[in-house]
């Protein structure tokens, strides 16, 4: 008896056994590869399936055992190192391996319909048909004609064939006598080109020099390079060389930084196939993207987060962008890192890899320093302009219009006389973060979480930035019926009206996701403001990433102070990293640049440090504290959470959980809590973690190991959902 044992897509944390499909036959079963779709009965529902391996026996009785529905494909549609990093994930995640290899997959593949081939079906001549001497071609003049084209072409598709009045029956002779054979066109030319790159200065030839020192297989690189000092360039000579040997490259880009202006300049560069992937495809563009990565017709593959797990035919070389930006985190089901996913790719394809950031996170810097990262170095920018100046702009005591000092609005007025742009960041979008009564102080609260509400004035909403709620902006208190509501603090609607009405002549752009829906209208704007005439541009984080404004010469943070106080540990990171991405963007050109920080903090160490100290020696003194602390990278975090609409029962669960794996816990790992999430309620749930706290990444992988075993069995009543999160960004 053969049993097949299958990943299926489901929470449960386990295989799945099946008998093959009925009238299979006993050598068919035994050469079917691993990873393979199968359709399969499960509950009442049919699913798809995908086939670990076939075994001799299994746990679960023979009677009730059902077979598989249907064998969906004849070989594995992805290569079998991409199994292997999904065995790996499930392990290191703790995540159901099914909705690990879920995740593979695009959606008509995971619904179980076949795959369509890329590209058009063709002919093309083989091996034998190649090697044919002219003599000894076919005496059929029609032969001897697809054999000539098919010598011209290499391979042409079957259509175009019939134009040149090849009939199918000729090509079925020729296929008989093992001169020519069915294959697909992709569409695309199999070739890639590179256009000449640029001059590499000292720096970029060094880690340039480097990376290619180190050969074909795995290695590790990080290149930590100042915003605007030519790492794209080095990317883009590593992916031409990459080209050359004929094998693909992937690179990640964090989910906003994938404009259409990074791709421009890789099209610029390359004649080549570029599979683009991202959250803003339909499915049918991302399972094109997908095939034309898998059968290899895209040479270069670029895309966000789930990227990492596109299949290749021949991967060569790995690049990861942004290494330390927080959206190749998975927030949520599969909690993931794309950044250490890629790195075990690259060490399971024996491939190398780059990290690259002006800011890379301690985690990289860790890294290279105990020797596993190799580390190059680019601390002058590549084009003409300097490094802007920063200072900060003590506000204590000065009047604030829209949250703009008056020496801030002058140097707006200064920039812009002189012809060039400014950026204001201001990191909260809507009106006001707050709408509070004058008369009895009520304050309008989110129902479903512990948060307030943001007033929205252009749409006359009060929004929660939480759960999503929306409400109408109320004339009066529902208190006290006064209609003296205050819209207290501020938001980028707010500054924006400031500005429009206070340089009424230029151009005023506010950049937030109200303002701005998707990546055309952030390329239509993008292109506006590349013609550099003056203008202010106001916005979020939206604006700090991926895109280049060479005209703009001065960046103001309108409230530095929002950053100064956060309770992750994570937050000076996180504060030094953001400040010198918004800082990066002055000064890209010829202009010189100058950032302007508004605080009520001049003598924060946190904000001295961003003035005197590059961020590469601020991450270093970071990172001291952090060893110090014994806090990741030096030690490991393991985060459980439970969310639940019984605000006592999650803290149970984890109680009850605690206190059964506490006595087990490998040395030096220790339990905090269970504690209620810093917001505990959160779209009407109420949301309380677990921390384990470890020395080393094994102890805590067994401590996680253990959590999981334990928590399994559980009785999860009152519609408690738990999920654990290896390596958590957020803590608080
Ligand atoms: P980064 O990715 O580090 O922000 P880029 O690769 O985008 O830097 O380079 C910043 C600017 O400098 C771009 O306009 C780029 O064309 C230019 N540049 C990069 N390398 C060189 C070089 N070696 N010589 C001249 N200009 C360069
Ligand atoms: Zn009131
Ligand atoms: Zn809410």
């Amino acid at each position: 008896m053969s049993v097949l044992r299958l990943a299926i897509p489901s929470p449960l944390r386990r295989t799945f056994d099946y008998l093959p499909p009925e009238g299979m036959s006993q050598a068919r079963v035994d050469s079917l590869q691993p990873g393979v779709r199968l359709r399969v009965p499960f509950g009442s529902r049919e699913l798809t399936g995908y086939l670990l391996e076939v075994c001799a026996e299994s746990a679960v009785e023979a009677a009730a055992l059902k077979p598989a529905l249907a064998l969906l494909d004849e070989t594995p549609l992805v290569e079998p190192q991409l199994l292997q990093l999904c065995h790996w994930a499930a392990r290191y995640y703790h995540h159901p391996l099914g909705e690990v290899y879920g995740t593979l997959f695009p959606k008509r593949l995971r619904e179980g319909k076949p795959q369509q081939p890329p590209g058009t079906p063709g002919w093309q001549l083989t091996a034998r048909g190649k090697g044919l001497p002219e003599e000894a071609l076919p005496r059929s003049a029609r032969q001897a004609q697809a054999v000539g084209l098919l010598r011209q072409q290499a391979r042409v598709a079957g259509a175009e064939l019939k134009n040149h009045g090849i009939s199918s029956a000729v090509l079925r002779s020729l296929q008989e006598k093992r001169l020519i054979e069915p294959c697909m066109i992709s569409g695309h030319s199999l070739f890639a080109e590179a256009r000449p790159g640029l001059a590499l200065n000292d720096e970029q030839a060094a880690a340039l020099q480097s990376f290619t020192a180190a050969g074909a297989g795995f290695s590790c690189h990080l290149l930590e390079g100042v915003t605007g000092s030519g790492k794209t360039e080095i990317y883009l000579q590593l992916i031409a060389a990459c080209l050359q040997r004929e094998q693909q490259a992937l690179v990640l880009v964090p989910e906003i930084g994938l404009t259409p202006q990074t791709l421009a300049r890789f099209e610029q560069r390359f004649a080549a196939t570029i599979a683009v992937l991202h959250s803003g495809l339909t499915d049918a563009e991302r399972y094109r993207a997908w095939e034309d990565a898998r059968s290899g017709a895209a040479q270069i593959v670029i895309g966000t987060r789930s990227a990492i797990f596109t299949p290749l035919a021949r991967p060569g070389l790995f690049i990861v962008d942004e290494e330390h930006d927080g959206s190749y985190k998975q927030q949520d089901g599969f909690r993931y890192s794309a950044r250490d996913v890629a790195v075990k790719r690259a060490q399971i394809h024996d491939c190398p890899i780059l990290l690259g950031s002006a800011t890379p996170s301690l985690e990289s810097i860790h890294n290279a320093q105990a020797g596993r990262y190799r580390h190059q170095q680019l601390t002058r920018r590549a084009s003409s302009g300097g490094m802007p100046e920063i200072r900060a702009l003590d506000v204590r005591k000065q009047a604030l219009q829209a949250g703009l000092s008056d020496t801030l609005v002058a140097a707006v007025e200064q920039t812009l006389q002189q012809g060039q742009q400014v950026l204001l960041f201001l990191n909260r979008r809507g009106y006001a973060p707050t709408l509070q009564c004058h008369d009895c102080g009520w304050i309008a609260e989110c129902r479903a979480c512990d948060a307030r509400l943001t007033v929205h004035r252009r749409r006359r909403r009060l929004r929660c930035h939480h759960c999503g709620a929306s409400a109408v902006l109320h004339r009066q208190c529902p208190q006290c019926h006064s209609e003296r509501l205050l819209a207290a603090g501020l938001g980028t609607e707010q500054t924006e009206d400031f500005l429009r009405a206070r340089f009424e002549q230029w151009p005023v752009h506010r950049v937030d996701s109200d303002s701005i829906h998707g990546r055309d209208a952030m390329q239509a704007l993008a292109d506006e403001v590349n013609r550099g005439e003056p203008c202010i541009l106001l916005g979020t984080q939206m604006l700090t990433k991926g895109h280049h404004f060479p005209a703009v010469s001065l960046v103001a943070v309108i409230d530095a102070d929002a950053l100064l106080f956060s309770a992750d540990f994570r937050g000076e990171e996180r504060m030094a990293q953001l400040l010198t991405q918004v800082a990066g963007r002055a000064g890209r050109a010829e202009l010189a640049g100058s950032v302007l920080l508004q605080t009520h903090y001049p003598d924060h160490p946190a904000l001295v440090a961003m003035l005197h100290t590059s961020y590469a020696d601020q991450a270093r003194s970071l990172l001291r504290q952090r060893q110090a602390a014994g806090l990741p990278p030096a030690g490991h975090l393991v985060l459980l959470r439970t969310d639940c609409p019984n605000a006592e029962y999650g803290e149970q669960f984890l109680q009850t959980l605690r206190q059964r794996c506490a006595p087990h816990l490998p040395a030096g790992a220790s339990l905090i809590g269970p504690l209620p999430s810093p917001m505990q309620r959160r779209a009407g749930k109420y949301r309380c973690q677990l921390l384990l706290t470890a020395p080393d990444r094994r102890s805590a992988q067994a401590a996680a190991g253990l959590l999981v075993a334990n928590a399994e069995p559980l009785p999860t009543r009152q519609g408690l959902n738990w999920s654990i999160d290896v390596d958590p960004l957020e803590v608080f």
